[in-house]
């Protein structure tokens, strides 16, 4: 019997990797879009919140292949800000920005705010299709301050200033092992690894369990 496919959304391979990782004991073949041939098929993200881009990008990519599709869509929600960057953390300092810049426009944003008032959440979340069309999201968040300046060698984007709440130190200090454990992205995945576990089950229950 052919195994379920779950095709991913991103091209980027650091998480393709680590949902493979999280997701390999269960019975579905995962697969990422350029796995599949489609490396070159871009999104554009219109939507006003995590929720509606990660359906927007799930459903674009749902509506060419056969398979359960996800995608996921992540902001870091700066409180003193209102929000910023938010779910414009990837182009924060405009559409020709990088991280470099993201960074160096969050701490002048910044500037003179004291420690107490820099809290600030990382917001994933995740959007699954089913192969009948169904969406369902999950959502995974880690609580931190933004910091003075950078600190850590690891990670990427705005990991050398989230000072990650309960250890006092940077994504960026901690390394991509102990981030991968407690990252709003991992919880997202946690969650949706919940939602696709039932998925498979009420498969099984429309198959007389012979799925
Ligand atoms: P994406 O939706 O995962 O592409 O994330 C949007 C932007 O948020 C990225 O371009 C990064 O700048 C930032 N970002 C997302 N996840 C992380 C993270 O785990 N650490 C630091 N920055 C992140």
């Amino acid at each position: 019997m052919e195994r379920r496919r779950l095709i991913l959304s991103t091209g980027n391979l650091h998480k393709v990797r680590e949902i493979k990782d999280i997701l390999k004991d269960l019975p579905i073949e995962v697969i990422s879009k350029d796995e599949l041939g489609f490396k070159d098929f871009d999104i554009e993200e219109y939507g006003k919140t995590l929720e509606e881009n990660a359906i927007i990008k799930a459903r674009a990519l749902w509506e060419k292949v056969d398979g359960m599709v996800m995608a996921d869509d992540t902001g870091l929600f700066v409180d003193y800000l209102n929000g910023e960057p938010g779910i414009n953390s990837a182009r924060y300092s405009g559409p020709d920005g990088n991280s470099e810049r993201n960074i160096a426009k969050l701490l002048d944003r910044l500037k003179g705010v004291p420690m107490e008032k820099r809290t600030a959440t990382f917001i994933t979340v995740i959007a699954l299709i089913t192969e009948d069309g169904e969406t369902i999201t999950v959502r995974g968040e880690c609580k931190g301050h933004i910091g003075f300046e950078k600190k850590g060698g690891s990670g990427f984007g705005y990991d050398p200033l989230f000072i990650v709440e309960g250890y006092g130190r940077t994504f960026a200090e901690l390394g991509e092992e102990i981030k991968n454990t407690i990252s709003h992205r991992a919880k997202a995945l946690y969650n949706i690894r919940n939602e696709i576990i039932n998925i498979l089950e009420d498969g099984k229950d429309e198959n007389t369990g012979n799925k």
